[in-house]
């Protein structure tokens, strides 16, 4: 039963619309049932993660999708609360519906677990959504996935103003992945092209930048995958050019202040791992802990002077022995000193690594002095407004470019990987509750959210970003202040991903 229900979960993956919506249901039935008659967490949280995928694949089903989700969860957790709130959250997402009027009986028997006004408030406000954030632009990027990657090209809503000028080539090398990053001055538009190897020439792949223009060097000279990176002028713009070592599948995507052309290749397929988790343990042997900011980007900044990247850094340095010490885990810090990172790097050398796991670690801050808590991010379209101005002040940049980073990442993210980032988010949720739950009682488990966050951007790991409490709420920020404290949030990251690679 467990083979056939991966068996159409994967199906289901590599399907769209409503197919991929029945598939997914079907797979999701079959390991709710096993979940009911053995009782093993694999499959209850597979079934959880698989409704989820359902609902997003076909809108007109998402509601009895996600009603029987919640109620599954709720079994899971033995939390009829969560239930409730659950359930309060899909009426409030459609309203006036054949299924929201069902959900309003249900919420009626449930009334002894309706939880306090200001928590129905904030679900109301999250599934909503009206006060959600624009995307930039008129119109949605577009994106053409095929046999070797994909690409999305933004849609410009006017003509460029003048040329648009190639300002920075990076280049993040390694042996099985690298990027290169090209940063304008302007948005562009721009095409992909390959040429396979011919003789003693490599194979290349190209980008060309319409109406770019280029002043500097003309090649770069890389280590490992990409041997070399050109430039070259023709007569509509600037063409960039990659020597590869070996046949490559591509990510070449933009992201938006400043506008910049992500050229991500591998040798692994974007499909790999993304096939349904299975029952018992994941292969779990890299982690990358990525402390927030540095140098001279300190992050948010507490009422009596701590600085996030101090935290950061400490709590990561505090994870990564016990990764290694008690789960056998390697494990690489995108920074171990207080030294500046770009964001796009940081992904980079995840992928470099090929990590397992990728975990940003960050101090929220708000202007409400009543946020508190900790919540936990992936990457994925959001019309939640606190969740884009968080990822805004992450980005260094607006919120309208966080929403339309998000709404990229959307045209090619595959179902598969982003449900394996939100379970892992829902560990890491679940595991802070507990570690924080001694000595700390009362700290918010605020949840798993989702917004456009850079650093996650072309991982090709499950990815999430953990803020770990709000720095700007002064009795919050005392207790970052503290080993003890730092160690308890450190401790989470470790059982969490204990929990994941042990398949729960
Ligand atoms: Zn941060």
């Amino acid at each position: 039963m467990v083979a056939s229900a991966d068996a159409l979960a994967l199906a289901g993956a590599r399907a769209t619309g409503r197919e991929a919506a029945r598939l997914s249901a079907v797979a999701a039935a079959m390991r709710e049932r096993l979940w009911r008659y053995e009782h093993r967490p694999a499959d209850g949280l597979e079934a959880l993660e698989l409704y989820e995928t359902a609902a997003r694949a076909d809108p007109a089903q998402a509601c009895g999708l996600r009603v029987q989700r919640a109620l599954l969860g709720g079994d899971i957790d033995g939390d009829p609360e969560r239930v409730y709130r659950e359930l309060y959250s899909i009426r409030a997402a459609a309203p006036r519906t054949d299924c929201a009027r069902r959900v309003g009986a249900m919420l009626e028997r449930l009334e002894a677990f309706r939880p306090l006004p200001n928590v129905l408030a904030e679900l109301e406000r999250d599934a909503r959504g009206d006060a959600g954030v624009e995307l930039m632009g008129s119109g949605r990027p577009r994106a053409t996935v095929d046999g070797a990657g994909a690409v999305v090209v933004p849609a410009l809503d006017r003509a460029p103003s003048g040329p648009t000028r190639i300002t920075a080539v990076e280049r993040y090398p390694g042996e099985d992945s690298a990027r290169i990053v090209v940063v304008l001055t302007q948005p562009a538009l721009f095409e992909v092209g390959f040429i396979p190897k011919q003789g003693k020439l490599d194979a290349r792949l190209f980008v060309d930048v319409k109406g770019g223009t280029y002043k500097g060097q003309l090649a770069f000279e890389t280590p490992g995958l990409v041997k070399r990176v050109r430039l070259g002028q023709r007569k509509d713009g600037s063409r960039i050019v990659l020597d590869l070592a070996a046949p490559v599948f591509r990510k070449v995507f933009y992201l938006p202040e400043p506008f910049r052309l992500v050229i991500d290749v591998s040798t692994t397929p974007p499909t790999e791992g993304a096939a349904p988790v299975r029952a018992g343990q994941r292969m779990v042997r890299r982690v990358v802990l990525d402390a927030g900011h540095g140098g001279h980007d300190p992050g948010a900044t507490g009422p009596n002077g701590l600085r996030e990247k101090d935290v950061t850094l400490d709590i990561a340095q505090r994870a990564a022995p016990l990764l290694a010490r008690e789960l056998g885990v390697s494990t690489l810090m995108t920074r171990d000193t207080d030294e500046f990172v770009s964001l796009d790097a940081r992904t980079a050398r995840a992928n470099a690594f090929k990590a397992d796991l990728f975990v940003s670690i960050h101090c929220n801050a708000s202007e409400d002095p009543q946020a508190t808590g900790f919540m936990t991010f992936v990457l994925d379209d959001s019309r939640d407004a606190l969740a884009s101005e968080i990822a805004a002040r992450e980005n260094a940049a607006s919120a309208a470019a966080a929403a339309e980073l998000a709404s990229v990442m959307r045209q090619f993210a595959d179902q598969a990987s982003l449900a394996r980032s939100v379970h892992f988010a829902e560990l890491l949720q679940r595991s802070a509750a507990a570690s924080l739950g001694f000595g700390y009682v009362g700290t918010a488990d605020r949840g798993v959210r989702r917004a456009g966050f850079y650093v996650l951007a072309g991982a090709h790991m499950p990815a999430v970003l953990f803020e770990v409490s709000f720095i700007s709420d002064e009795r919050e920020e005392t207790r970052l202040n503290t080993g003890d404290y730092r160690q308890k949030l450190a401790d989470a990251i470790v059982n969490a991903v204990r929990a994941y690679r042990d398949g729960h």
